[in-house]
């Protein structure tokens, strides 16, 4: 690992002569753990396991006193401790054996969670315990709203059929995560030099070859997204959509359609008609209707627009073909070409031109120096062995004290077998009551050469993640950072994505890079305008997968497929016989049933969010403000409350329309 001496390490002080070096940093909390082999792996998963139910009966003869709430959160910040490394692992371990091991691992903790869930006498001491204040409240509410929802209220029989499904599902959405990133491992396309014109030497020039020559690649987002953007041929763009459309291939659909009538029974043994109502009145959403009016609402907002921008794109197809207008049709594989197209053009933006001013390791340091500003933190690098040589610890601590907050671990660069997207999973929540630390792992996959603009603009929205985590205050760890309601926790990650096309905040950059090129003012410019061009096709897309999703489990009987191809196929573009979009939609399968129009409703809120920064997005005050009346809070207080106590007035959706509207 690279070394990075920093901060506290180099601070030698000097007293009357001798020389006194504080303590070096180190990661708050646990360190991960280092696994040998998927041998130890497993065996650390039986023991922590076997000592988990031992706690369990433990706490469940616990008094519902005064201490019951704090007992009960160092028993589950336990778990987490246990259990999280062992799980998360399957993401990222460099070791094929160790990635099968924790998957294995993991199915059986859901099963122990599960039944957790289900602790009658845990439930019963919840019940009786009196809340000390409005925190306790609401905490042991959403307690027993948890344990209602895992169906321990239920009759015997109906209680054991609620275990029985939340297993199955459980299960099934991880096999569709699995289906997934097999088929990504395994699937290579292959293209001849001349197919691949247009798209940038660097991406393909050190692939791996056929026999006869031809180029061999991934469908990771570095060799995706500039074969999607850049390639000039229509056919291999095709070639590689459908590819990446496909990844999920037809056993994902059968496993699609089996979690989505499971999940169904299983509202049915709650009396509710769908997932989606019983799902929805849990959130800040409310109910399905709100959901329903809210898509409803956008789409209004979105179809001229939408149709604006696939005319001008279609109109710049005919014109780079040399072709009649008449004679022209417009694919799904065209939208992001065409759409790169006009922006190269028309604002002379050109994604892959950002790249030599945004090094990953100093984009990396960029994000932490604006959470520095913002926050008054500090993020000093440690020494730690990790599951790969490549990632990096760091710990966060508050510039002023010195006092250490919590740990951030990221790691950067793809890996053969690593998760593909960019996430964070926030691996231990802090509690104040028992002076616990978080810990957030930072995953994301960019490309050595640096980063484009709208990556950067990922990095920022995960960093935004991790911040949650990690600036997270809570009384207690199950309150803590992103633990908030689904469709609110995308806001605070989604609120800083802007920050990039701000001159100001990019002129940052210089201080963690001081020989890097300063990207011109006049490309950011650009940019920021060419960021409104084709918001209509992006929002449109957005919007429908938030209603695919809630439509696929409002109770209708259609199987996904067939639900894709009627809604997709009443879109300007229309689907595309033979691709499986449903098969590879992740979110749909796993923790997002029901929730992916959280990233708009989010996105609503975190555009309200912003019209506080609007003056000065790195405004220390306006930044304090903001980590103690949200990120501060975790889910101890509802969504809507932390927002009003920010913005000093009820969110609205003003931004949002306005944005849209420009
Ligand atoms: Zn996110």
């Amino acid at each position: 690992m690279k070394a990075l001496v920093q901060g506290f390490a180099l601070s030698v002080a000097v007293w009357g002569g001798a020389a006194w070096a504080a303590p070096a940093p180190s990661f708050p909390g646990p360190a991960f753990p280092v696994f040998k082999n998927a041998a130890d792996l497993t065996q650390r998963c039986d023991a922590g396991l076997a000592q988990a139910k031992l706690r369990q009966r433990q706490m469940e003869r616990q008094k519902p006193d005064a201490r019951w709430l704090a007992r009960f959160d160092a028993f589950s910040g336990w778990l987490d401790d246990t259990s999280g490394p062992l799980q998360f692992v399957s993401n990222v371990h460099p070791d094929k054996a160790i990635r099968d091991a924790s998957e294995a691992c993991e199915q059986r903790w859901q099963q122990f969670s599960s039944s957790l869930a289900q602790s009658e006498p845990l439930y019963r001491a919840a019940k009786r315990v009196k809340p000390a204040d409005s925190i306790d409240r609401q905490t042991l509410q959403d307690m027993l709203d948890g344990f209602e929802d895992s169906g321990v209220s239920l009759p015997p029989a109906e209680r054991a059929k609620a275990k029985q499904l939340q297993d199955r599902i459980n299960l099934l959405g991880q096999q569709f995560g699995t289906n997934v990133r097999d088929e990504v491992d395994r699937t290579w396309v292959e293209f001849t030099e001349a197919e691949l014109a247009g798209v940038p030497e660097g991406v393909w020039k050190q692939a791996p070859r056929t026999a006869d020559g031809k180029v061999r690649l991934k469908l990771d987002y570095p060799s995706y997204v500039p074969v999607m953007e850049q390639a000039l041929s229509g056919a291999t763009r095709e070639r590689m959509w459908r590819a990446k459309t496909n990844e999920g291939g037809e056993a994902n659909l059968k496993v699609l359609a089996e979690i989505v009538q499971l999940r169904n029974e299983y509202a049915g043994l709650f009396g509710h008609k769908s997932f989606a109502d019983f799902v929805l009145r849990r959130r800040m959403a409310q109910s399905l209707g709100k959901v329903q009016g809210f898509l409803g609402d956008v789409k209004a907002a979105v179809t001229e627009r939408e149709k604006r921008d696939l005319e001008e794109f279609r109109v710049a197809k005919a014109r780079h073909l040399n072709q009649p207008l008449e004679a022209t049709t417009l694919n799904r594989w065209d939208v992001s070409f065409y759409t790169e197209r006009i922006r190269r053009e028309r604002y002379s933006v050109d994604e892959e031109a950002f790249r030599p001013y945004f090094p990953p390791q100093q984009s990396l340091q960029f994000v932490m120096r604006l959470a520095e500003q913002m926050f008054g933190i500090k993020y000093t690098q440690v020494d730690m062995p990790l599951w790969h040589a490549e990632a990096q610890a760091y710990q966060v601590s508050d510039a002023k004290t010195g006092q250490p907050l919590a740990g951030l671990v990221v790691d950067l660069y793809p890996r053969e077998g690593k998760y593909g997207h960019a996430a964070v999973w926030p691996l231990r929540g802090g509690a104040t009551s028992s002076k616990r630390l978080s810990q957030a792992m930072l995953v994301v996959n960019f490309d050595r050469k640096g980063l484009t603009l709208s990556e950067l603009e990922t990095l920022l929205h995960e960093f935004g993640h991790a911040l949650h985590t990690n600036l997270s205050a809570t009384r207690y760890s199950i309150n803590a950072g992103t633990s908030v309601k689904h469709d609110f926790v995308e806001a605070p990650s989604q609120m800083l994505e802007d920050w990039v096309l701000d001159p100001r905040v990019l002129a940052q950059f210089k201080q963690v890079c001081p020989e890097c090129k300063p990207v011109p003012d006049e490309m950011v410019t650009q940019a920021r305008k060419a960021r409104d061009f084709a918001k209509g096709v992006q929002i449109a897309r957005q919007h429908l997968y938030a209603n695919y999703d809630i439509t696929l489990y409002s109770g209708q009987k259609d199987d996904p497929l067939t639900l894709w191809q009627h809604m997709e196929g009443a879109t300007p573009l229309g689907y595309v016989p033979g691709s499986l979009f449903p098969a590879a939609f992740s979110h749909v399968a796993q923790n997002y049933g029901a929730g992916y129009y959280g990233y708009l409703w989010s996105l609503v809120v975190a555009m309200d969010l912003r019209t506080a920064f609007k003056e000065d997005r790195l405004d220390p005050a306006v930044g304090a403000r903001y980590r103690s009346a949200v990120l501060s809070q975790g889910s101890q207080q509802a969504p809507d409350v932390l927002v009003r106590n920010f913005l000093g007035r009820e969110f609205n959706s003003k931004a949002f329309y306005e944005d849209l509207a420009r």
